[in-house]
């Protein structure tokens, strides 16, 4: 919700009125990749009125030392959609099988579908190199829309969008053949906690198969309070601030920036829309500078 004062522009008494919401979906390999990556950052905009969802292009049917199959995406659906639910978005987990993912025309053409029926004005998914395939074919597939979601000739049961969305990645730490690059850099100190509150809805992953994975299943405390507080400080639940973000906080935080703790990046990708920097700040109005402009006065 938008309050503009029209005095500013020439009326005289000053006028309330509902902006169309901005809309941002977010894609993953698996339920709970969206949320590592932008669980802060969808808990912002949700805190606005703003339109946020998450895609799992596969049901997580693999992601489990002692469940698979039918039982295992049942469960990882109900914990995708509780984390939804947690910070006020949309969560939709599509029924591709985890680790055979492939960049299929078919799953292309899903991908396209979502990012036109939700009239997306952002679009996020991992870069197309990372350890697992499963999140390198999802970059591949939503590189892969990019563009085509403007295309009425390709999938025409789908209206397609009038122009293309702004396509990022997540930060990643992978350097090969080049390392992400911080373009976008949102402060989530003020969401954190409803962050670790989003992941804890996802027990089947932070408090078993990960720390499976990782030799620590015994780490984990048993009791529910104490394994969120626990969660919260594990690296995987900081998603940590990285050094080489700075620069790019410092440029839109100013001074506050050095009192920031914990962050979201993004790079922006080559293959959709290439925004302004005041296009950056009406589409992210979390920077201090935001507070006195609106989105559609800029339009
Ligand atoms: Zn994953």
């Amino acid at each position: 919700m938008w309050f503009v004062c029209l005095t500013l522009i020439g009326v005289s008494a000053p006028v309330a009125f509902a902006a169309e919401p901005i809309r941002i979906i977010s894609f993953g390999a698996h339920p709970d990749d969206c949320d590592l990556g932008a669980g802060g950052l969808a808990a912002k905009y949700a805190a606005r009125g703003d339109k946020v969802k998450f895609v799992s292009l596969t049901n997580g049917d693999a992601g489990h030392q002692s469940q698979h199959g039918d039982e295992l995406a049942k469960r990882r659906r109900a914990e995708a959609q509780e984390a939804g639910r947690r910070i006020g978005i949309e969560y939709e987990v599509l029924d591709n099988h985890d680790g055979k993912l492939l960049p299929t025309l078919e799953v292309r053409e899903q991908v396209i579908r979502e990012i036109r029926q939700w009239k997306a004005d952002i679009v996020i998914a991992p870069r197309p190199n990372d350890y697992h395939p499963d999140h390198r074919y999802t970059g591949v597939l939503v590189q892969d829309a990019s563009y085509m979601v403007i295309v009425p000739n390709l999938v025409p049961d789908t209206p397609p969008l009038p122009r293309n969305p702004i396509f990022l990645y997540y930060s990643d730490r992978f350097t090969r053949p080049q390392p992400f690059q911080a373009d976008i850099v949102i402060s989530i100190d003020d969401v954190f906690d409803k962050k670790i509150n989003m992941l804890d809805a996802h027990v089947s992953q932070f408090y078993e198969w990960l720390p499976w994975t990782e030799g620590k299943l015994e780490q984990v405390p048993k009791d529910a309070a104490e394994r969120k507080k626990w969660l919260a400080t594990s690296m995987r639940g900081a998603r940590e601030l990285q050094p080489e973000w700075r620069q790019a906080l410092t440029k839109r935080y100013g001074a506050q920036a050095e009192h920031i703790q914990h962050a979201e990046a993004f790079e922006i990708t080559e293959y959709g829309h290439q925004p302004s920097e005041q296009e950056i700040r009406d589409l992210f109005p979390f920077f201090p500078e935001m507070a006195k402009s609106s989105r559609r006065s800029s339009e």
